[in-house]
């Protein structure tokens, strides 16, 4: 036997947790499994387990955080007026006005409530309702085009109003109708009030 493979069964017999040498494998089999079974259990088993598992819940965390944002952005952009100024093409009055458009909405024939107080908790906003009358109070000493239209309204009051809905009530599965002094009115949102005006939003479902 050369000094090489005399080295090389050496290296092989050495326990490599705790170095020390064994004249035989049996030798450090014994060894292993008497001072090292649980530390040997413990590398070969629980440890990439709990790596694992530590990564999977991780990734549903991060999963379920992302899914709940991109769902929060998308109810609140279906949910939500958005008015675009570029789309409207009148010009602003000039100076302060105090208003009194009057809204009508009516769901299947019946009157939906319009509540009284809207755009006047916390700050006053330029836009409001004081009654359950349907009468939306343009007051504004600095009126600028959004701050005119009916969507500005249905921003204040937190709803939906396009050409295509009106709360969660839209066109697809159903008829949605505008009319503004009894004639009709394809504006919507972008609709520039006018004091006195009688406004009439009417959703019918299930007619095409
Ligand atoms: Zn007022
Ligand atoms: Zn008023």
């Amino acid at each position: 036997m050369t000094e090489e493979t005399q080295n090389k069964i050496e290296e092989k017999i050495k326990c490599e947790i705790c170095d020390r040498t064994f004249a035989n494998a049996d030798g450090l089999a014994s060894h292993n499994s008497a001072k090292h079974s649980e530390k040997i259990y413990k590398e070969k088993k629980s440890f990439p387990i709990k790596k694992i598992m530590n990564w999977a819940i991780f990734i549903v965390v991060v999963g379920l955080i992302v899914w709940g944002i991109i769902g929060l952005v998308n109810k609140n952009s279906a949910d939500k007026t958005i008015i675009d100024e570029s789309n409207l093409t009148f010009e602003a009055p000039i100076g302060a006005i105090h208003w009194h458009p009057h809204l009508t909405i009516k769901i299947d024939g019946e009157i939906f409530p319009i509540p009284a107080n809207i755009g006047l908790a916390g700050a006053h906003m330029p836009i409001h309702t004081h009654e359950t009358d349907g009468i939306i109070h343009m007051e504004n000493n600095n009126p600028t085009k959004k701050t005119v239209v009916l969507g500005y309204f249905f921003e204040v009051w937190g709803k939906k109003l396009s050409k295509d809905c009106i709360f969660e009530y839209c066109a697809d599965k159903g008829t949605l109708k505008m009319s503004v002094n009894g004639k009709e009115n394809f504006d919507f949102e972008n609709y520039f009030m006018q004091d006195g005006d009688e406004i009439l939003i009417e959703y019918n479902s299930g007619v095409k």
